[in-house]
């Protein structure tokens, strides 16, 4: 028996996170009927969604012709064809409706002349299946999108009596018999334990950007989910991918949205030279990230980098009129004023790659049902559990997603999961009962933290492990650079057997807080840098030199990666090539989705 006593809480649905995918559940659960609670560590608008700033797409066609068709195309283009077909067709195809709900909902978007929804180009988004020039797709709310979004769906959740637990922490899953039945949680303003007994758990805890020495995400962006489900026994998918975002401001990280190359912005090297346009002569500054963030790592490695170091680019967008600076792009005006003392009307911005979203995470469908492959069965659901937006892998992203790609997948599959739950959660049945086992095991590994006495602070062994995935897990990857990286982040792992915490009281303890989110984000890192090394080809964000080439005979399949201690075992499984719909019901031609070279 711990020392500890816990209140516990019965729910028909608990959801844990609370930014735009957490929000998208919540809400969705809660007009299902569903007594719902939503706990999140930070408060729901303080949620990384809250950074957002380019946009959300969906193929409203209210700048110029658009189509679901193209936008599953470049999506699945964009994924480097590892991204499942028939949940990019779901995203591609309930994308317009999602933002039409949440505009009734009352997100403040930006409006056209006529009153539409102003829309804005990104990369990567195209007409005519590649072939056409690039179409406005991004739905905008100035350069504030994720903010609007998030505000609105948490009014609309608070209107729907979905009960918050603000400023809890989540600490592990209980599994019952194969089935998980709730989550264990750590109230972080007065100490108290809290056990959530659940018919359905929903993890929405975003991503583990925190795992690298320098990302766009906030501070809160642990990879908690992923941790759980690690501990949990359960996999997680396609975890190599790790989007670098072109425009990170140089030494914050702090992000400038793609939406100013939509604009109109570019990038130059030391030499003035606009060099997208050597690389990618259609799409120029506008084709996708990874391919960007590349070009960019190739300019700086061949001398051409700009300042005193020669170790950035710039960023131009002086030449745009004031008034879309001021209209479209206030936000990041503000951040390049702060973050690189640059004014944006007539000075370029310093810019490098910089970690900005993990394709990979907790593998599910389309619907959001984890699932548990085993031998024979790699679309095993495993009940009681869900997970969606960035902590999950549905998988539409594939090897690279798309921009503005993220908030869609957001509201479509926090949608989804209540539409599914609303299929297979029980109403009738009894919620489950505490599992007392399994809450004692959550809060043995709890005290063990909160007392350890070894003989590194968490600061110090977090700060080894981001800089080894930073300089080993990078945009370019070698066999030589990915097997030292897996070396030593093995003995970097075993360092949490070794931790210190100084501070033992359960109140406002920020110390153990950050202890249990290195344990979190530990897995995570191990799975990404153990997946990459297997990965003998080059695929969206996977740029393996030894390896230039993609391989599609032998890797166009899902990574899967069960973490215990230091310990990474390996498996995959077949991606899903099948659409939903048939070419002559009016789905996609298969012949447009089929493997080729990928060229902007
Ligand atoms: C700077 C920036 C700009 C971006 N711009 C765009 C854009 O313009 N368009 C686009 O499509 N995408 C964009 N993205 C990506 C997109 O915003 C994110 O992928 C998305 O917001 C993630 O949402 P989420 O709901 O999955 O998680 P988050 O918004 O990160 O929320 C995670 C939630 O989980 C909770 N949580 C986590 N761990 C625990 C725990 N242990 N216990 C309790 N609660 C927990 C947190 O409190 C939080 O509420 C951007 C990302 C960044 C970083």
């Amino acid at each position: 028996m711990s020392a500890y006593e816990y209140q516990t809480h019965d729910y028909d649905v608990v959801v844990v996170g609370a930014g735009g995918a957490g929000l998208r559940a919540t809400l969705g659960m809660a007009e299902q009927g569903f007594r719902t609670a939503c706990v999140t560590k930070v408060f729901p608008t303080r949620s990384h969604t809250v950074a957002a700033q380019g946009g959300i797409a969906a193929s409203l066609s209210n700048m110029g012709p658009d189509s679901w068709q193209w936008h599953l195309y470049d999506t699945v283009k964009g994924s480097d064809w590892l991204g499942d077909t028939d949940a990019m067709e779901y995203l591609a195809r309930s994308a317009p409706a999602a933002v039409y709900e949440l505009e009734h909902y009352g997100v403040p978007f930006s409006r056209t002349e006529e009153g539409k929804i102003y829309q804005r180009p990104f990369g990567g988004h195209t007409t005519e299946f590649g072939e056409g020039p690039p179409v406005q797709r991004t739905c905008a709310a100035a350069d504030r999108t994720g903010h609007a979004i998030l505000h609105t769906l948490y009014g609309q959740s608070l209107k729907e009596k979905a009960e918050f637990f603000i400023e809890y922490f989540a600490l592990d899953l209980i599994i019952t018999d194969g089935a998980c039945t709730g989550v264990v949680c750590w109230k972080l303003d007065d100490g108290t334990i809290h056990v959530f007994n659940a018919k359905m758990v929903v993890l929405a805890t975003g991503g583990y950007g925190r795992a690298y020495f320098s990302a766009t995400s906030a501070h809160s962006c642990t990879g908690d989910g992923g941790g759980m489900v690690a501990r949990a026994g359960l996999p997680l998918q396609d975890m190599e991918f790790v989007q670098f975002h072109p425009t990170g401001i140089y030494g914050s990280g702090c992000l400038i949205t793609e939406g100013a190359r939509g604009e109109g912005g570019y990038l130059t090297n030391s030499e003035g030279e606009r060099f997208m346009e050597r690389y990618a002569p259609t799409y120029k500054d506008l084709a996708s990230r990874d391919v960007v963030s590349r070009c960019m790592t190739l300019e700086i490695r061949e001398g051409r980098g700009v300042g005193e170091h020669k170790d950035h680019i710039f960023l131009h967008l002086s030449h745009l009129p004031p008034e879309t600076l001021h209209e479209r792009l206030p936000g990041i005006s503000e951040s390049a004023k702060i973050f690189a003392g640059v004014d944006v009307t007539r000075e370029p911005i310093p810019v490098l790659p910089t970690v900005h979203y993990n394709m990979g995470g907790i593998p599910t469908n389309y619907w959001g049902e984890v699932l548990a492959p085993e031998q024979g069965n790699p679309d095993r659901v495993f009940p009681g559990l869900m997970a969606v937006g960035e902590a999950g892998c549905a998988s539409v992203h594939g090897a690279n997603r798309l921009g503005s790609n993220s908030l869609i997948d957001l509201v479509v599959f926090g949608r989804a999961a209540a539409i599914r739950a609303g299929e297979v959660v029980d109403r009738a049945g009894a919620i489950p009962s505490t599992n007392r086992a399994e809450v004692e095991r959550a809060l043995d590994r709890f005290d063990a933290l909160r007392h350890a006495q070894g003989g590194t602070p968490t600061a110090v062994l977090r700060d080894r492990m981001q800089r080894t995935m930073q300089s080993d897990a990078a945009v370019f990857r070698t066999d030589k650079t990915l097997a030292e990286g897996v070396d030593k982040m093995r003995e970097i792992a075993l360092g949490l057997d070794d931790l210190r915490v100084t501070d033992r009281s359960l109140i406002w303890n920020s110390d153990l807080m950050e202890t249990l989110e290195l344990t979190n984000l530990m897995p995570n890192a191990l799975a990404t840098i153990v997946a990459a090394e297997a990965r003998k080809e080059s695929r969206g964000a996977h740029a393996h030199e030894d390896y230039p080439e993609r391989d599609d005979a032998n890797w166009r399949k899902h990574s899967l990666a069960w973490v215990d201690g230091n310990d990474v075992k390996l498996a995959y499984r077949p991606v899903h090539l099948e659409p939903l719909t048939k070419h002559e019901d009016g789905g996609i031609d298969p012949k447009k989705i089929a493997p080729k070279a990928r060229v902007y």
